[in-house]
């Protein structure tokens, strides 16, 4: 059964203060320069605000009646360690990556393949930017390979999991492509993974049997099935496309992993400011998923009543916008939380970043209101809102 909409926002509450928590503790750990970190465990904390949190039943179809729950946030820190913003954007990569693959239409020869590419084991460590700097410029390389021509295309998205050993960092692809040979892949990733060890100053060291490191493949079938790891020497396992598309496009890592990860390592991650995609679709399937929009946007032109749900769940509006601002605003606007955290000092930035999260949350709710107007919306504190009688909303127990 599906868990409630308030017991998911619930639990991404509970555990998006974790990770502030942890970032807090991680720089205090540290000392040295922690402004921007702090910052990111304060947007974070402000992301898991019952306040900023919203669930109702969201009245979809005119005509039918018919209601769904939904559920998110109103206003989003946008961080890559934030419960809350991390879902949302797994949900907007993997509805991306479904309509690219219901428009797609697979020739004769090609197959869908679930492929895991990691990087080994290492005695000296890596901080996880570091490990997350290589495998992409590996993966980089990969993809200008003669090896790699058999595929037409595919999702990328990047997942880091914790051992005993340290963190595992690696990326999977579900690629459409002709037949794949596990031994010619794994030899050219790793050629790929010996330069960019190179470039980075790093020296290479496999650990592998056979010298070469890890690729696992696995052949994706339409059809739910158990999924069959492969082994990664030169073995294919099996995976149903429902499960894979669901791997594709997941968190980075588990919320707890930022809870245990090494305070240098966080307060570092949590500091980086451009992460570039974690997600991204290339070739055939980046063509697909442009062709169903375009097909998809002539069909809501023809027909403009109904209102797509998906848009609502994950608590991602868009707001048509009138008329383009004037220059000076855009200039304005493009100003980042960030400059303003570089011009203040944290308690001062703290009073701003919640002035404009509370400006947020008002707007976002009226939005809602607007668009839903026969909805009613609770945040997670129990105050509720909708369009015609907010005084008889429900509280949330
Ligand atoms: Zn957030």
């Amino acid at each position: 059964m599906e868990r409630s909409r308030v017991g998911v926002a619930l639990g991404r509450i509970a555990r998006g203060k974790r990770v502030a928590r942890a970032i807090v503790r991680a720089c205090g750990a540290c000392g040295s320069d922690v402004k921007m970190p702090r910052a990111v465990a304060g947007r974070i904390q402000m992301c898991a605000s019952p306040a900023n949190h919203w669930t109702g039943d969201v009245f979809i179809n005119p005509e039918t009646g018919e209601t769904e729950e939904g559920n998110g946030t109103l206003w989003s820190c946008a961080s890559r360690l934030c419960q809350s913003c991390v879902s949302k954007m797994a949900a907007r990569s993997r509805g991306e990556l479904r309509v690219a693959v219901g428009y797609y239409k697979l020739n004769p020869r090609e197959r869908y393949y679930f492929l895991t590419f990691t990087a080994p084991a290492r005695v000296e460590r890596l901080t996880l930017k570091q490990s997350r700097a290589v495998i992409v410029r590996a993966w980089q390389l990969l993809r200008r390979r003669g090896e790699w021509r058999q595929v037409e295309g595919g999702a990328k998205s990047e997942e880091f999991t914790l051992r005993a050993w340290g963190h595992h960092y690696h990326i999977h692809v579900l690629g459409v492509s002709r037949w794949i040979v596990t031994k010619t892949l794994r030899a050219a990733w790793t050629e790929c993974l010996m330069k960019a060890y190179g470039e980075a100053g790093l020296a290479w060291r496999c650990g592998t049997s056979d010298g070469l490191a890890r690729v696992h493949v696995e052949l994706v079938t339409p059809r739910d099935v158990k999924t069959r790891r492969s082994k990664g020497a030169g073995d294919i396992g099996l995976r149903g496309l429902n499960s894979a598309i669901l791997e594709s496009a997941k968190y980075l890592t588990k919320s707890d992993s930022w809870e245990k990860l090494d305070a240098g390592d966080l307060v570092e991650t949590a500091a980086v400011e451009r992460w570039g995609r974690m997600f991204e679709l290339f070739g055939c399937l980046r063509d697909a998923r442009k062709a169903a929009r375009e097909a998809t946007k002539q069909e809501t032109q023809a027909s403009s009543s109904y209102v797509h749900t998906t848009e609502i769940k994950d608590g991602e509006l868009s707001v048509a916008s009138g008329t383009d601002p004037p220059k000076e605003m855009v200039k304005e606007r493009r100003r980042t939380w960030r400059d303003e955290l570089r011009e203040r000092n944290i308690d001062e930035w703290r009073s701003w970043q919640l002035m404009k999260v509370k400006q947020t949350i008002e707007a976002r709710r009226s939005v809602l209101w607007l668009k839903y107007p026969h909805a009613t919306f609770y945040d997670l504190n129990g105050e509720g809102w909708d369009r015609l009688n907010a005084q008889q909303s429900h509280r949330i127990t």
